[in-house]
């Protein structure tokens, strides 16, 4: 892919604006920008970027063919089927309304995102295979069902006494055995911004794998630096069965 000079250094403008408190998200979220900014993908999603390095990061692309804007976070798409009652239900899908900082391409698209979306929509728009998007709406399904089991372990099926709990912060015991799957997927493709599900992780030529090997190839040549780092944190998810990502 030809490199547009102007573009990369926008890029290089951005080294030292953190983009995440946390070290492996913050490299993470620099491999989304870097796809962004040399045309592999059309937006880039930064939700853990602070307040004034939102402005930082908005004025390195003020004059330039990129957009950022903050709108609204991704929302959850409750697409699953529960067979708890409404009223428990309810209790864990009240959120506050959180914001995020968009890099786009597209100025179109940028408008659009000042408005609510939901994380199937978002998912698409920031190239997530469809079998990952999907996988992943199992896999909310399964935890929100675990948490809500949990609480009425814990609380009975009384939705008020649920509530009170959620106010307190009660913590209560929790039966999930998915967390692996999360540094599996980060071990395997370290370069992709969603997490892989189980049929992309079991081949290299999987939509995951593909787009792992594209990504990989754009950092390994232009961030060499970036590069190396991501290949190690891989190297020690696999080996500790442990890191953090996100999607
Ligand atoms: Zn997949």
């Amino acid at each position: 892919m030809p490199q547009n000079i102007t573009h990369l250094r926008l890029y290089e403008n951005c080294r030292g604006i953190p983009l995440d408190d946390d070290c492996w998200m913050d490299a993470h979220e620099r491999v989304g920008l870097l796809t962004v900014i040399v045309g592999a993908r059309e937006v880039a999603l930064f939700l853990g970027i602070d307040e004034s390095d939102r402005s930082r990061l908005g004025r390195v692309f003020r004059h330039s063919a990129f957009t950022t804007v903050t709108g609204p976070a991704p929302t959850t798409a409750y697409t699953w089927e529960t067979t708890y009652p409404p009223p428990i239900v309810t209790l864990f899908r009240k959120r506050d309304p959180k914001s995020a900082l968009w890099l786009c391409r597209n100025l179109k698209v940028a408008t659009s995102l000042t408005r609510p979306a939901d994380q199937i929509t978002v998912g698409r728009l920031l190239g997530y295979p469809e079998c990952c998007i999907g996988a992943h709406q199992v896999t909310k399904g399964i935890f929100e069902s675990a948490v809500i089991a949990a609480y009425i372990r814990a609380c009975g099926e009384d939705a008020e006494q649920i509530a009170d709990a959620l106010v307190k912060n009660r913590k209560v015991e929790m039966k999930w055995k998915h967390d692996k799957c999360l540094s599996r997927a980060t071990a395997r493709f370290p370069f992709v911004q969603h997490v892989a599900c189980e049929e992309c992780l079991t081949s290299e030529s999987s939509p995951s794998g593909l787009m792992n090997s594209a990504y990989g190839q754009l950092v390994e040549e232009l961030d060499h630096h970036l590069y190396d780092y991501v290949l190690r944190i891989a190297e020690r998810s696999q080996a500790a069965g442990g890191a953090k990502a996100h999607q």
